[in-house]
């Protein structure tokens, strides 16, 4: 089969500068394959047929095709840009060649008489066919053409299908394929047994109609997602199993206790929703097993205090609750909200933060570690090795998508004692649609809160080209600030590519798990966009300039606590913020938020965003801007936006355009598990390993066990939490 001309564009890696890593990476490392599985798993995005070769005469426009044909001609043309051009010819007709890229020596390997196996698309030029940049290589002579199709990979930079095609064969050889699954159930399914299903897909026989294969709705690929959804749906029902052998601490609800004498004293009644994911909880508290429950809502629906009544029920029985969120502008808003609803009851409150002095900190470990303090705040700083509790009985983790499983993980560990775990419920506001929600936390239960509390105003969400607009939203903004108004303007992306919630704003520095390496670059252009909107924004307020404030990450955290609380107060009216605000940030008397370059953001990351406004009782705006050219995704996010201000709408939508992945965040390991099965076509999929996992762990045990090792390998960790 004809294999790629060494091309230009695949240089040798680089020596490594001093002090870089060790050797670089090979090409399988760099597509993240490794074992024999990896690769006989790297299935081919589409093929070609080149089991036979088509007579010039008979190309046709737009089809791909191969040719076997002489050189009468190459020669390179010294035009403005530099072309290669070969001419060929088979029996009858000839065709031209273009390259526009090439070597020097190919016009050498290329040299008239030299016979060419060619794939191409034939495009019609002035003499004829010609196909620019085709696919091409000398032919060894009685050379036989391929017996099945030829797959193409998805391959990274600099690594040659040709390459990909040996290393994936040599795998296919070695592999351990056998079947696993009981041959009544793949009867039942219709589903081919692996090897069969593997051995078609990376080499199809040439009469398989590929559109079957190409939309991965052919049986074979329908085995490979079915067995990868039921290494997770296993896994997840391995680790609740393992779960229901655990035990943890009753904490039974006392009446007249801490848990009522809180309710009273909130200044607001507990809306249905709220209410009934607080009695799911103190039932869940009241068990022998450890509690793992998520508690999803939308932004401003009010989980926090569905929590805090959690955590007033854990200290009622003499426990310590710890709560983790993820910046320290919302650890901080968290420990003045909870402070303030529990300190007055008698609870002891503790504050742990990265920024934090030293003697501060102590103070407060020591208070955490006597149990003097029944309830930790903080940030990531509460799971570090140093911080001990007397009795931790209730962990809580607020944005939890922000977290990685390690640290969800080692926060519960900090309690582990006397073979008792304590119960662990996580937040999130990134409403979760209900198959992504089965696939990745099968294994969890979850409460939601559907409604918001009543008398919110909806935000109004209007979309403006940057370009015609943004002036006069600056005078709209001044003016409202003039009126006394308060507003958030929010800074754009610069690195689009870049996890959302970059290390550059997220806070002081967590834990290097917490952090991707690549967020810590998005820093400073981000830093410098926001100082230059600050300026700008400045200036135009003239004499009112003092009331314009800045946030952004890399300002320490006393002075974010300042500036937030300078905004609460109403002494900032315009605030000008990266995305630093994102996440559960509370000033119900904002309401108006310019996002600027709009088109950069994710959909719920402009839903978090905008969450910020509309709390309070005063009608909301959101105004987009965005700035040319926009991608039809981009164009589609923002009319989203324009049209729905519900998040599980939206969190439908994002699903939908952008695909799991990215919705729940890099960080959210469980999804890099699925490759293969999209949960927008195989929900149907889903189901069906749903049951087979249930019916293999009871059935066939060791089966399940075989499977799972196949599929998730060493990398089975991230089911446990
Ligand atoms: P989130 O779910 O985004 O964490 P919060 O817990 O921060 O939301 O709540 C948002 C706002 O709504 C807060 O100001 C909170 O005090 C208020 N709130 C919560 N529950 C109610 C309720 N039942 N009635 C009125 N206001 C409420
Ligand atoms: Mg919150």
């Amino acid at each position: 089969m004809p294999v790629a001309a060494p091309s230009p564009s695949r240089r040798r890696a680089a020596p490594s500068s001093v002090g870089a890593q060790a050797a670089p990476a090979s090409p399988g490392e760099r597509l993240g394959l490794r074992s024999d599985w990896d690769f006989a798993l790297h299935l081919p995005l589409h093929y070609v047929d080149e089991t036979r070769i088509t007579p010039i005469v008979q190309l046709r426009e737009g089809r791909i095709a191969v040719v076997q044909a002489r050189v009468v001609q190459a020669e390179i043309m010294p035009a403005r840009r530099r072309v290669l051009r070969v001419t060929v010819e088979d029996a009858e007709a000839r065709l031209e060649l273009r390259f526009f890229h090439f070597y020097p020596n190919w016009a050498r390997q290329y040299a008239p008489g030299k016979e060419l196996r060619i794939r191409g698309e034939p495009r019609r030029g002035l003499f004829g066919f010609e196909m620019v940049h085709p696919v091409c290589r000398v032919a060894a002579a009685g050379e036989a053409l391929p017996r099945s199709l030829t797959p193409i990979y998805p391959a990274g930079a600099g690594i040659s299908q040709a390459w990909l095609r040996k290393a994936v064969a040599a795998a296919l050889r070695r592999l351990d394929a056998r079947e696993w699954l009981p041959a009544q159930l793949l009867e039942r399914l219709r589903l081919p047994p692996i090897a069969q299903a593997l051995h078609l897909l990376h080499a199809p026989p040439p009469e398989m109609p590929l559109e079957a294969l190409e939309q991965r709705s052919h049986p074979a690929w329908r085995r490979v997602k079915f067995d990868e959804l039921l290494a997770q749906q296993l896994a997840q029902q391995m680790a609740r199993s393992r779960r229901a052998e655990q035990r943890a601490w009753p904490m039974p609800e006392r009446s007249g206790g801490l848990v009522q004498r809180l309710l009273q004293a909130l200044p607001f009644a507990l809306t249905a929703d709220q209410a009934a994911c607080v009695s799911e909880i103190a039932l869940d508290l009241q068990r022998e097993q450890p509690m793992h429950r998520l508690l999803q809502g939308d932004v401003g629906c009010g989980k926090t205090v569905v929590a805090a009544l959690a955590a007033a029920q854990a200290i009622d029985n003499g426990f310590q609750c710890a709560l983790m969120a993820p910046t320290d502008i919302l650890a901080a808003q968290h420990l003045q909200r909870l402070a303030g609803w529990l300190q007055p009851l008698g609870v002891g409150v503790a504050w742990l933060s990265g920024a934090q002095r030293k003697r501060e900190r102590e103070a407060e470990l020591a208070r955490a570690a006597s149990g003097e303090a029944a309830l930790v705040i903080g940030t990531h700083a509460v799971i570090q090795d140093k911080v001990q509790f007397a009795r931790l009985g209730l962990a809580l983790v607020d944005e939890q998508h922000r977290f990685g499983v390690a640290q969800r993980l080692s926060l519960r560990a900090k309690g582990a004692g006397e073979q008792r775990q304590p119960h662990l419920l996580m937040m999130t506001a990134t409403p979760i649609p209900r198959t992504l929600a089965m696939a990745v936390f099968g294994d969890l239960d979850i409460s939601t809160i559907a409604h918001s509390p009543p008398g919110r105003q909806p935000v109004r969400t209007r979309v403006f080209s940057s370009d015609q607009r943004r002036e006069a939203v600056k005078e709209r903004v001044r003016d409202l600030v003039l009126q006394g108004r308060q507003v958030y303007w929010v800074c754009p992306l610069i690195e689009p590519s870049e996890p959302v919630e970059g290390g550059a704003d997220g806070g002081e520095p967590g834990p290097a798990a917490a952090r991707p390496a690549a967020g810590a670059r998005g820093g400073q252009p981000e830093l410098r966009a926001a100082l230059d909107a600050h300026a700008e924004l400045q200036a135009l307020l003239g004499e009112q300039a003092g009331c314009v404030g800045l946030l952004h990450g890399r300002m320490p955290s006393a002075h974010k606590a300042q500036v937030m609380a300078d905004f609460a107060a109403g002494r900032l009216r315009l605030l000008v913020a990266t995305t630093v605000i994102e996440v559960g940030v509370d000033v119900p008397s904002a309401s108006l938020m310019v996002i600027e370059h709009a088109e950069r953001f994710g959909l719920s990351q402009l839903h978090q965003l905008r969450g910020r406004v509309g709390r309070g009782s005063q009608a909301a705006q959101c105004l987009l801007l965005f700035s040319e050219p926009l991608s039809q995704t981009a164009r589609a996010r923002l009319q989203a936006m324009h049209e729905s201000s519900d998040g599980f709408v939206l969190a439908q939508k994002d699903l939908e355009l952008r695909g799991p992945g990215e919705l729940l965040g890099q960080r959210q390991s469980g999804l890099q598990g699925l490759r293969h099965a999209d949960l927008r076509e195989d929900e149907d999929l889903l189901e069906l390993a749903r049951e087979a996992a249930a019916s293999l762990l009871r059935e066939h045990p060791l089966a399940a066990r075989e499977h799972l090792q196949r599929w998730l390998g060493a990398g089975m960790d991230w089911l446990a939490a």
